[in-house]
């Protein structure tokens, strides 16, 4: 459950009908990443998404519904929370919700979230430790994939090295069905990355085409692992690749030459299969 503070005042509700309103345009400019750095926010769409980010302890500067009968209790009560948390609520009619989303059959429910970002792990000791490293990634629904599938792998966080694409867009944010919320994320230059890493004491496994390993062989269990993931047009560059332990390969079959950046990272955190639950039950 959410855990952040009651605010000295609670926020407000504002009913806006204008697609002109200025509130309405700062929005709006929130699918564009220099207002999402401006202000340090980001858009997500759907009741779910948003309901997520509240129960997940992030702030909700801003709830937006589609006013009208049929606005559902679930709603009222999320919008009640985040007014005591100082969020405004802003009531809205479908062609507000349409010029924010630019569809024709929009989400009914918005939220503006604070983004919120992690500091790089130290001194990790615990073998079941996961961290993902990914160098330069580029396509925000890889992103969004990787985030959703180290969420459910019970990985511990990812580095984003070097310029990434965005994990706060809302391309990305759709694509990690409310993982984003759940998986801390660092980010670094390539240069800070290699001065932290001499201070990482596990394993540094970079997937690589050269890999000289077979990624079934490792033994990932002694230690924590950090899983270094290279970019999706140019693999990864020598300077990463030269700061791992080991460079592994998932052998392949067929005409490609590899495989998609995500459905690569998940094949790795599920073979290491640390933190994984246990099956209950049996099929029957
Ligand atoms: N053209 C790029 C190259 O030469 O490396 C392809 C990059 S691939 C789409 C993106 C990343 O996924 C790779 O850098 C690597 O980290 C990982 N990857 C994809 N297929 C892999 C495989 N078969 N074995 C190990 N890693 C793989």
């Amino acid at each position: 459950m959410s855990d952040l503070k009651t605010a000295t005042r609670p926020g407000r509700i504002h009913e806006i009908t204008a697609v002109s309103n200025p509130r309405v345009k700062s929005i709006r400019g929130l699918f564009q990443k220099k207002h999402r750095d401006l202000s340090g926010t980001f858009l997500v769409e759907g009741q779910k998404l948003v309901m997520d980010a509240f129960e997940h302890g992030w702030q909700v500067d801003t709830l937006i519904y589609a006013k009208g009968d049929e606005v559902r209790k679930p709603i009222e009560e999320l919008a009640a929370k985040v007014r005591v948390q100082g969020g405004d609520i802003l009531e809205v009619n479908g062609k507000v919700l349409t010029s924010i989303t630019r569809k024709d059959n929009p989400q009914t429910v918005l939220g503006v979230i604070k983004q919120q970002w992690s500091q790089a792990p130290k001194n990790v000791s615990d073998p079941k430790t996961v961290w993902i490293g990914l160098d330069r990634v580029r396509d925000p629904g890889n992103l969004g994939t990787i985030i959703r599938t180290a969420d459910s792998a019970g990985a511990d966080g990812i580095i984003l090295i070097g310029e990434t694409t965005d994990p706060f867009s809302v391309e990305a944010t759709r694509a990690t069905m409310g993982s984003i919320f759940n998986v801390p994320l660092v980010r670094m230059t390539n240069g800070e990355f290699l001065a932290w890493r001499k201070s990482w004491n596990g394993l540094v496994v970079g997937t690589h085409l050269k890999g000289a390993v077979d990624f079934r062989t490792i033994d990932y269990a002694s230690h924590p692992v950090l899983l270094l993931m290279g970019n999706e047009q140019q693999g990864m560059p020598d300077d990463l690749a030269e700061a791992c332990d080991k460079l592994a390969l998932i052998p392949m079959h067929g005409a490609a030459d590899s495989l998609n950046l995500a459905i690569a990272t998940g094949v790795f955190l599920f073979q290491m299969g640390k933190r994984l639950p246990a099956v209950e039950g049996e099929l029957k």
